[in-house]
C-alpha cells in the first residue's frame, strides 16, 4: 500500500535538506508518494498566511510529514503543525557517532520532550508597560501521556529513564509533573531517577554516558536537547518525531540557519535521520535502519559537511548516503 507522505521543506536550509532526505527515502524504494506544502516566511510574505489551510490539510490527511524549518514564522508554523499531527511527544535522540568529534565518544541520549503545554502554551501578556507575564501550563493527563510515552520508549530500546524538572523552585507546575511521573511508573513498576534540570545541563556534559532517555516538560526538552546537539558533533546531526497516536512529524532539530543557506553547504543528516524515524513509524524498521547505517558509514568515512570539517555540499552527503543504501 502506497503510503502518502507530506512534505514541507519551509525557508532557509529546510528548502536544501528535506529534498536530500526525500531522495534517501526513495533511494529506499520503499513505496511512498510525496505530497508538497508550502509554509514559513516566504509563504508569509506572498499570502499573509505561513500556513496555509491546504498544508494543514495536507498533514492532517497524510501517514506521516517530514518538515524542515521556518524562520521568523516557526511558532506560527511549527506550533499548529504539531498539533495537526496530535503529536505529544517531541523525541530527540542525540548521538555520538564514529568519525564525528564528541565530547564522549559513548553519548546516546535521547530526549523525550512533552510538546504540547508548559511554557509554551502560548498564554504571554503586557498587563502593563514594562510588566510581561507567561503562564507555564501543566496537567496531570499530558504528564502522564509523556511518562507512559518515556517508559515505553525506554522499555522498547533498552534504555534507563531519568526525569527532568525544576520542582524546588516550580513547585506546583513540576510538582505535578513529578508527581504523574511518580504515578505511571508506580503502575508500570519501573525505575526511574529525577534531576534538576540546571544540574542536568552540567552532568549530561561532563557524564552524558549516566544518561539514557531523559523524560522532560516542554522548555526543558528544547534546550537540553540542543545542549546534547554540542556534544556530539551540532545541530546538523539531530534529527526529531513528534509523535501522535497515529499520525507524526519528522524534522531535524535545527532552524533555518539563515548563515549557510543557499549555499548548497548544510548538513544533510539530520533530516535524513528524521526521515529513518519517519520509515519506522509507517512500519518500515528495516529500511529506518538501512538508512541509519548509510549515515553511519559516511559519517565515518566521509564526505563531510564543513560543519563537520570537510568541504563537501549537502548532495555530495546525499549522494554517499544513497550510494551507501545499495
Ligand atoms: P532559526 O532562527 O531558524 O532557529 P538559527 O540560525 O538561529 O535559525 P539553527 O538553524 O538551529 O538556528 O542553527 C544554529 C547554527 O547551527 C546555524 O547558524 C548553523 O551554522 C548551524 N547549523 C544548524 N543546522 C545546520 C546544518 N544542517 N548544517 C550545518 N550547520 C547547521
Amino acid at each position: 500500500m502506497t503510503e502518502e507522505v507530506a512534505v514541507i521543506e519551509g525557508d532557509g536550509i529546510g528548502r536544501e535538506v528535506v529534498p536530500a532526505a526525500v531522495r534517501v527515502l526513495e533511494a529506499t524504494e520503499v513505496d511512498l508518494s510525496f505530497v508538497e506544502g508550502e509554509a514559513g516566511d516566504a509563504v508569509a510574505d506572498e499570502r499573509g498566511e505561513p500556513l496555509p489551510e491546504e498544508t494543514r490539510d495536507l498533514a492532517a490527511g497524510a501517514d506521516a510529514t517530514l518538515f524542515g524549518a521556518a524562520g521568523e514564522t516557526a511558532a506560527d508554523v511549527i506550533l499548529p503543525l504539531r498539533e495537526v499531527v496530535g503529536s505529544f511527544a517531541n523525541v530527540r535522540p542525540a548521538r555520538a557517532y564514529p568519525g564525528v568529534d564528541a565530547l564522549h565518544p559513548g553519548t546516546d541520549l535521547v530526549f523525550v520532550r512533552e510538546n504540547t503545554e508548559g511554557v509554551y502554551a502560548g498564554i504571554e501578556s503586557e498587563i502593563t508597560d514594562g510588566v510581561t507575564t507567561l503562564t507555564r501550563v501543566i496537567t496531570e493527563e499530558a504528564s502522564r501521556r509523556i511518562a507512559e510515552y518515556g517508559f515505553e520508549y525506554a522499555d522498547a530500546n533498552g534504555y534507563d529513564v531519568t526525569v527532568a524538572h525544576k520542582a524546588n523552585v516550580m513547585r506546583t507546575t513540576d510538582g505535578q509533573f513529578l508527581d504523574a511521573v511518580a504515578a505511571v511508573a508506580d503502575e508500570r513498576c519501573a525505575d526511574y531517577d529525577t534531576a534538576l534540570m540546571d544540574a542536568l545541563a552540567t552532568h549530561l556534559v561532563m557524564d552524558p554516558d549516566e544518561y539514557g532517555v531523559v523524560v522532560c516538560p516542554n522548555l526543558a526538552g528544547d534546550v537540553l536537547s540542543d545542549l546534547a546537539a554540542g556534544l556530539v558533533g551540532g545541530l546538523g546531526l539531530l534529527p526529531s518525531a513528534n509523535v501522535g497516536e497515529d499520525n507524526a512529524l519528522f524534522e531535524p532539530v535545527h532552524g533555518t540557519a539563515p548563515d549557510i543557506a543557499g549555499r548548497g553547504a548544510a548538513n544533510p543528516t539530520a533530516a535524513i535521520l528524521s526521515g529513518a524515524h519517519l520509515l519506522e513509524f509507517l512500519g518500515y524498521d528495516r529500511e529506518g535502519d538501512r538508512v541509519r547505517e548509510a549515515v553511519r558509514a559516511v559519517l565515518s568515512s566521509g564526505p563531510r559537511t564543513p560543519d563537520l570539517g570537510g568541504d563537501a555540499g549537502t548532495d555530495a552527503v546525499t549522494d554517499a548516503v544513497v550510494d551507501h543504501l545499495d
